[in-house]
């Protein structure tokens, strides 16, 4: 199956609601309506519903939130959950992202019980996963990544697993200027699909897209997104400037 391909801006703690006012204003006059691939953007909880407003008349663009907790309410200072996210118009969720695995301590515990939530809240979850350096230099990338997946979908059942979208990060090439070459892409993609076959079969797999992320920017963007089983692209550092980001969309 040849899948539309996802393209999704992951803005991290940048971008303040002015921030965001402006970029969509260079942003939308760049890029027309986008028929022929999937454009997600996770901003701040706090900058979501300035992006949503700048939006409003892109429908077909999603909003997504990098991050909930692991309850939908309760006393847990600081935290926003599915619920919100859902309540403002949120339709994607990233879980375990390398810097909430690796700067926040969050466990694969947590991505099982976060990624049940998402899903029974019918929103989609988008479960990063990834290796450290340490873990590909011992030669342990695909077991890393196998393992990241199946704690992510353990608390799914097979019709949930279908609705995923799934992106492979490794570690050492976020925000590093070091990306993994296309062949690198492929061939852990290919160790994800064949997970994801095992777990729901050959059709619903193939209908998963798996991204990659990890320093893209505009002059490798297109190479990645050729390489076989790459399905799309989760940028972060590329998408904070709306001309490098209007170039990636539109790669
Ligand atoms: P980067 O970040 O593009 O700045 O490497 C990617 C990500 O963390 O999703």
């Amino acid at each position: 199956m040849h899948l539309k391909p996802v393209i999704a801006a992951n803005w991290k703690l940048n971008h303040t609601p002015t921030d965001a006012k402006a970029f969509f204003q260079r942003f939308l006059a760049q890029v027309p309506k986008l028929n022929e691939r999937t454009l997600v953007f996770f901003p701040s909880a706090i900058t979501l519903t300035t992006v949503m407003d700048a939006l409003r008349d892109r429908p077909e663009v999603w909003v997504g939130v990098q991050n909930v907790h692991t309850e939908v309410q309760g006393a847990f200072t600081g935290e926003n959950s599915v619920l919100m996210a859902r309540d403002v118009g949120a339709r994607v969720v990233l879980v375990g992202h390398s810097e909430r695995r690796h700067v926040f301590g969050e466990t694969d515990a947590m991505t099982t019980r976060k990624m049940a939530l998402i899903a029974q809240g019918r929103l989609t979850p988008m479960l990063c996963v990834g290796e450290t350096l340490e873990e590909r230099e011992a030669g342990r990338t695909a077991e890393v990544v196998e393992r990241q997946l199946s704690a992510g979908l353990a608390e799914l059942d097979d019709v949930q697993v279908g609705a995923i979208m799934l992106a492979y990060e490794p570690v050492w090439a976020i925000g590093t200027g070091r990306t993994a070459t296309p062949d690198d892409a492929s061939e852990i993609h290919g160790v994800l699909r064949r997970a994801l076959v095992s777990r729901v079969g050959e059709k619903a797999a193939a209908g998963i897209p798996i991204l990659y992320g990890g320093s893209v920017n505009r002059g490798n963007a297109s190479q990645l997104l050729a390489a076989p089983d790459v399905d799309g692209l989760l940028v972060g550092g590329a998408s904070l400037d709306a001309d490098s980001w209007a170039s990636i969309v539109r790669a």
